[in-house]
């Protein structure tokens, strides 16, 4: 078997253009756009990367975009001052801070301090508290990513073996949340798992959230398994001397062979991730000042 690739991409561009189209109807009935600010402390050159893609998917999706940038030397009470102006400001809808924030500053004190309301990153405990409780309120984009692939795959989830592969505070956890929202079996395998291949073998779907380059090997995927591959990994590129190349924690070339769906790396679950941003900041967009 050779698997059908889930094409995260042309998933993603598909839900930007759908976003936009709704973002285009709310302008011209007079209404505002959404409004998204992005936070972001210091130097760090992948998060200047990072801040610079969802700025310009925001400016493409027609949304008011604010990028706020503050020094490394900024102070953590300088941070909360911002994130105290953003909240009170009518014109922003969603707040995202970029991590890692310089030492100096709480992360978790800054995270706290966004309005509920306005975490379309669902990182605030609120939110945590929602999901883990199966309300409805601002999933994190990763994790919701890899959940609207398998849905607009029409990727049946209910009552499956699920698998997640790690289990951080932002992907794994809110991923197998999210499986189990869905009425999914789940399983979460972390770094003291006794025998991972055989939890991978027993699972329907697997979703590799490690940061292991290639771990997941494809002799221990179950024939017809759904792979999500959330990992990115930077390895030396092997025809180019001192270039790298990404890949993901499956090592996807055997996987293929036995799956029957599963996304590459790039391509797959990563560009879901700002699809997922632009999504949730409509959302609260609408729960701020209604549909119109
Ligand atoms: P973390 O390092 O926070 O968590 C890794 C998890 O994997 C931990 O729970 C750890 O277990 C577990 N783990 C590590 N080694 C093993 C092992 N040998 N066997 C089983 N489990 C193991 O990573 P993140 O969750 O932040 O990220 C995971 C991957 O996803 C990374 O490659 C990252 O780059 C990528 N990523 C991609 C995003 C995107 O596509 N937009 C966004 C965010 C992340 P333990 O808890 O026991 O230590």
């Amino acid at each position: 078997m050779s698997a059908t690739i889930l094409d995260g991409a042309a998933t993603a561009r598909t839900i930007r253009d759908e976003v936009a189209a709704a973002v285009a109807a709310l302008r011209q009935a007079g209404g505002p756009p959404p409004g998204l600010a992005v936070v972001l402390v210091g130097e760090d050159p992948a998060s200047r990367v990072y801040v610079a893609q969802k700025h310009k998917a925001c400016q493409e999706a027609g949304f008011h975009s604010e990028v706020i940038t503050l020094p490394g030397t900024a102070s953590e009470a300088h941070v909360l001052a911002e994130i105290a102006r953003l909240n009170a400001d009518p014109a922003i809808h969603g707040i995202l801070v970029q991590v890692p924030l310089p030492s100096q500053i709480d992360q978790s004190r800054v995270m706290h301090a966004i309005d509920p309301r306005k975490d379309v990153d669902g990182f605030h405990p609120v939110n945590v508290g929602k999901l883990t409780m199966g309300d409805d309120t601002f999933f994190p984009c990763t994790p919701l990513g890899c959940l609207e692939l398998l849905k607009r795959y029409r990727i049946p989830i209910q009552g499956k073996r699920a698998l997640v592969i790690g289990r951080s505070n932002i992907v794994g956890k809110p991923v197998a949340l999210l499986l189990l929202r869905e009425h999914a079996t789940v399983t979460i395998g972390h770094s003291r798992t006794v025998d991972l291949p055989g939890e991978v073998a027993r699972a329907d779907i697997v979703v590799a959230a490690l940061g292991k380059p290639r771990f997941v090997q494809g002799a221990w995927i179950k024939e017809g398994a759904v792979v999500l591959d959330v990992g990115i990994n930077q390895v030396p590129h092997p025809d180019q001397p001192g270039k790298t190349r990404l890949v993901g924690d499956v090592d996807f070339e055997t996987a293929r062979e036995r799956a029957a769906f599963i996304t590459p790396v790039p391509g797959g679950a990563g560009p879901m991730t700002i699809a997922m941003l632009l999504q949730n900041t409509l959302k609260a967009r609408h729960l701020l000042v209604g549909a119109r």
